[in-house]
């Protein structure tokens, strides 16, 4: 696969507008609007492919092992090879994303099994489709950051771990999607998801934390979440910031009895939560922890 994007015709000084942007799919910068997948790809047939999401900050990609670490690690996981070593697809990320003249953007790296027939047999897809996308990206209006947001708890739970695990990163969001609709319907913007044996587990796109008696406790892997990258970063902030946190199981009961709580991910960032399910938490307003971490992780991006 070649990876010498062709330089685009135009190489903006500032960013593109959102028609004009350039999608890099199987080597090539591509205008956006002839970005295409077959529509015999396994990817939209079947969910059969890994992504990943990942930010620019400052012109440089944030955490860019922990990003392509997993998306090599869920593509295993399906037994799916991309074909494109780790550099080269991190230099692919670097080229679209500049030629989109993006500084701080949002990027996303997909992976689909590739074009096959109707059946289900991966083993008739022929080679993997790789593209990129690098777009500005809103998870949640920007108003919420500074009074929290109101969710939910999904009916939904989150994948058995044997199931689809949700270790990995796969293109088959529906049962997160689900748990969407039951917010979206509730007028709320995230809904927590329960495990298979009624514990919090996380949100549809976002790990979850909560403060209690000054201490920081989120559900551990061994709960069915996705080793966010961005929860990893908090705990290693908490660290510095002596505040103690605890991988561990949490029920319900721990989410309506918290001093504050948060969620965090690659698109959200750090997000107060200050009402789960009509009850407020602790006070109703994003907590001092809470904020401390928010500033800290903001700090952080900007200098690693
Ligand atoms: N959980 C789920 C289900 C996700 O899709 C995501 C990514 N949006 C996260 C957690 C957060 O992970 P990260 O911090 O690596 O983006």
């Amino acid at each position: 696969m070649s990876l010498t994007a062709p330089t685009p015709t135009h190489a903006p000084a500032t960013p593109s507008s959102p028609a004009n942007l350039l999608v890099w799919i199987d080597g090539k910068l591509v205008p956006k609007a002839e970005a295409c997948v077959s529509v015999y790809d396994h990817g939209l047939l079947y969910g059969d492919g890994v992504f990943e999401g990942i930010r620019v900050y400052a012109g440089r990609i944030f955490e860019p092992v922990a990003h392509l670490r997993r998306l090599y690690d869920s593509a295993r996981s399906i037994r799916l090879d991309i074909g494109v070593s780790i550099n080269d697809l991190q230099k692919a990320i670097e080229t679209t994303f500049r030629a989109n003249g993006f500084v701080d953007c949002y990027v996303r790296v997909v992976v689909t099994r590739g074009p096959g027939d109707l059946g289900i047999d991966p083993n008739k897809s022929g080679k993997p489709v790789v593209f990129i996308i690098t777009d500005k990206i809103n998870v949640f209006p920007p108003e919420l950051y500074a009074r929290g947001m109101s969710i939910i708890t999904s009916s939904y739970i989150r994948n058995h771990p044997n199931s689809t695990p949700p270790r990995i990163k796969s293109l088959n969001y529906l049962n997160n999607v689900l748990a969407k609709i039951e917010a979206n319907d509730a007028g709320v913007p995230e809904a927590l998801m329960l495990n298979h044996l009624g514990n919090v587990s996380e949100c549809t796109a976002d790990n979850v934390f909560i403060v209690r008696d000054g201490q920081l406790r989120t559900p551990g892997i061994d709960q069915g979440i996705l080793e966010g990258i961005t929860r990893r970063v908090i705990m290693e902030l908490a660290k510095k910031l002596d505040i103690c946190c605890t991988e561990t199981v949490l029920q319900r009961h721990d989410v309506y009895t918290a001093d504050e709580m948060f969620v965090t991910g690659t698109g959200a960032e750090v997000m107060p939560v200050t009402q789960v399910d009509g009850r407020p938490i602790g006070t109703g307003t994003p907590g001092p922890i809470t904020k401390r971490l928010i500033e800290a992780f903001h700090a952080h991006v900007r200098q690693s």
